[in-house]
């Protein structure tokens, strides 16, 4: 029997996410991760993460949300929908992850994510926590599946029944809904609605996907444009299909993001300058340009330097 204290909480915490925006909410246990610790570790050994080496860093922490925040007992995940209405000519230009168009997503996530927690100190309990926002060691996406939001697609991202283009955060929190987790709702186990597909994998142009639900980063077009730091290697010449920073064929190819609906988040739209720039810009782009016109973007992660190296690459 869930607590009737419980089941208010929980309803007043999700309905104040959704007026915030986010697209979804859910709970889940603040416990260690042992199901994953098996994957992070299958992970590290096959040197998928390549040269993000910070993954190697603070393996316990990543997988114990009590040494990120004392006495935590409950993660609270939320999803925010990043789809775009208008997307960005792809003639005679490059391509970007829609991920990329606007502003970077980690300040509007964060400034969410904070409202929320106010909100839950003043009108449902004082709690301690931390809001989380791709910035620390979490693994955002296995607490977004325990709480129920959505299942392992097999190109290795959160799917759900609205598709995939979103971003996840959390709040690491000494909220207690006990009475909840012992329940074991069923939204908590969310039916893989994957099926017999296996669209992501063939579609993968570097076949980054070794197989269902296992990426080799190494091999993917985000790493190689974004987190790659020296030249990329040559056996992936012809097959970055244009993209200039990130990659998004995996998540577009995926009949679960034809039901996907438009953002309605105004930082998250292109700059007009975005909009009008073609190739021949991109090349004669000036590192003042690059800073001025990145300066709040999740673009500015590949520094001038890495995003000319890339333009070199895809037109060498
Ligand atoms: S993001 Fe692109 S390169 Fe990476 S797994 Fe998906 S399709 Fe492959
Ligand atoms: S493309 Fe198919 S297999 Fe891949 S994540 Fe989408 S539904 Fe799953």
């Amino acid at each position: 029997m869930i607590d009737k204290s419980h089941e208010n909480k929980l309803t007043k915490i999700k309905a104040e996410a959704l007026r915030l925006g986010f697209s979804a909410c859910g709970f889940s246990k603040a416990e260690f991760l042992e199901k994953e610790k098996r994957y992070l570790e299958y992970f590290l050994e096959n040197n998928f993460h390549g040269e993000m080496l910070y993954l190697e860093n603070h393996f316990e922490k990543r997988l114990n949300p009590k040494l990120l925040v004392e006495n935590s007992k409950t993660v609270i995940s939320v999803l925010l929908n990043y789809f775009p209405k208008q997307k960005i000519d792809e003639v005679d230009n490059f391509k970007l992850s829609k991920y990329a168009y606007g502003i970077d997503y980690h300040i509007i996530l964060k400034e969410k994510l904070q409202t929320l927690f106010q909100f839950i100190n003043t009108e449902i309990e004082p709690i301690e926590g931390r809001v989380f926002t791709d910035s620390a060691p979490v693994l955002e996406k296995a607490w977004a599946l325990k709480a129920g939001l959505g299942w392992l697609g097999k190109n290795g991202l959160l799917l759900t029944k609205k598709g995939s283009y979103f971003f996840i955060g959390e709040i690491i929190c000494t909220l207690n809904l006990d009475t909840y987790f012992e329940a074991k709702l069923p939204e908590n186990k969310l039916t893989n609605y994957c099926g017999t597909c296996t669209r992501c994998l063939e579609a993968c142009p570097t076949k980054a996907i070794e197989k269902p639900h296992i990426i080799n980063a190494t091999k993917c077009i985000s790493y190689l444009t974004i987190e790659q730091k020296g030249e990329i290697p040559s056996i992936f010449k012809g097959k970055l299909e244009n993209y200039l920073y990130g990659c998004d064929i995996c998540q577009d190819v995926c009949p679960w993001n034809k039901k996907a609906i438009f953002h309605a988040i105004a930082e998250f739209e292109p700059s007009k300058q975005l909009l009008t720039m073609r190739k021949k810009d991109w090349q004669n782009l000036t590192p003042s340009q690059f800073s001025e016109m990145f300066k709040n973007s999740a673009v500015k992660r590949t520094k001038y330097k890495g995003l000319m190296r890339t333009i070199h690459f895809l037109e060498a």
